[in-house]
């Protein structure tokens, strides 16, 4: 059981009630303990992305971890990050000016997905102090200055690079500053494409440079960090080979779940037990609409989480075969976990705790459906 867990588990021996199932239970120091992790596996500051874990407790109390900078999709996530004196990235394909205008005003830095956008920065400029952009290439772009990169699935994201050369051409015209650029291969795909990616990115900085005739400061290469740091990655290379870029440039990442994820666990508590046939159900209190991803709607292959059993008493026996979770929400796919057999019976007041359900799993999620209530949040040190 890892130490957060314990903690909590702990907690909740001491005081049933400080839970409200459903709930969210946040660990602060796992937060920070990721973040440290990841800085130090890379050399470089790491941008969190607000959409893995946007809850305002989290964000007040570990704020001073986001000192490197924070990066939105909406005028929603702006405005809770607003207060705050952090460095702001604004991107989304499909942000319009009135998105730019906030983000202007609020001293965000735009990352400019498309020409159309940057026209509209262009009329800021010489009326309102507009930071040095960045330009979002798409992946596609950095197999084409190596050609040995990994493929990738096409997306929407960003730029192919004739736009790009043309918005550097605009630029120049619209006297807007060019910082540098932004790319982001998609969740889970630092390691496989981690190396491949700088080769091509130091290439991308001297086109920049040459078509800007000046030298651009700042190369986000994304993130894509899986939950856990892959220790079977050679980070201590990786960081020799970023002293490749030029002394002006600062090399960023970017991570969501790779900082949130271990760090939440989500509980929800047993309220009937049942067998249909031959079939054990335990029926809980919250399910897929307050953690969606734990129903795994979205994998063809469904393989359910075991969550940990907090027991009133204890059961000595052991499950003779496997019982499904079940959650609230009268929907045939709201099966959020499954026990195993042989693992601790769980009984009618039990709670049942789910980890790695920090980031994406509160609020990418069906809510409004049937009026259900929403998850709790607590935070724990
Ligand atoms: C969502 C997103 C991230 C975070 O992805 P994780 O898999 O949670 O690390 C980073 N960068 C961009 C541009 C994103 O859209």
């Amino acid at each position: 059981m890892s130490p957060s867990l314990d903690k909590i588990k702990q907690m909740w021996q001491a005081n049933k009630a400080q839970f409200q199932t459903p709930c969210y239970i946040y660990s602060i120091s796992d937060v920070e303990r990721n973040m440290q992790a990841l800085k130090e596996a890379l050399g470089t500051p790491v941008i969190y992305s607000l959409k893995a874990n946007s809850n305002l407790d989290v964000l007040v109390r570990c704020g001073h971890l986001f000192d490197d900078g924070i990066e939105v999709a909406s005028v929603g996530e702006l405005n809770k990050i607003a207060s705050g004196g952090s460095v702001k990235y604004v991107n989304n394909p499909s942000m319009d000016k009135n998105t730019i205008r906030i983000a202007i005003s609020s001293k965000a830095t735009l990352i400019i997905d498309n020409i159309e956008q940057l026209e509209m920065v262009g009329e800021f400029i010489g009326k309102r102090p507009v930071n040095p952009i960045l330009l979002r290439l798409n992946s596609l772009v950095l197999k084409q200055f190596n050609p040995e990169h990994e493929n990738f699935r096409t997306d929407h994201f960003g730029m192919d690079w004739d736009t790009a050369q043309q918005c550097l051409q605009r630029a120049k015209e619209l006297n807007i500053d060019v910082a540098g650029f932004h790319v982001f291969k998609g969740s889970y795909s630092f390691v496989k494409t981690a190396n491949a990616s700088v080769k091509a990115a130091l290439q991308i900085v001297n086109e920049f440079e040459s078509i800007l005739e000046k030298p651009i400061s700042f190369v986000n290469l994304g993130g894509g960090f899986d939950k856990e740091l892959d220790e079977s990655f050679d980070f201590k290379a990786y960081r020799e080979l970023l002293t490749e870029f030029p002394s002006h440039i600062q090399v960023a990442h970017e991570a969501g779940r790779g900082i949130m994820s271990s760090a939440g666990y989500f509980m929800a508590k047993v309220r009937y037990k049942k067998t249909i046939f031959d079939k054990d159900y335990l029926i809980a209190d919250g399910g897929m609409n307050q953690s969606f991803l734990l129903a795994q709607t979205e994998n063809t292959f469904r393989r359910y989480q075991a969550p940990e059993v907090f027991s009133l008493q204890p059961d000595s026996e052991s499950l003779e075969t496997p019982c499904h979770v079940v959650g609230t929400s009268c929907n045939k796919d709201d099966i959020i976990g499954l026990l195993p057999e042989g693992s601790p019976k769980a009984n009618v007041g039990d709670v049942l705790v789910f980890k790695d359900c920090g980031a994406y799993n509160a609020s990418y999620t069906v809510s409004p459906f049937l009026d259900l209530p929403q998850a709790n949040v607590y935070l724990v040190e």
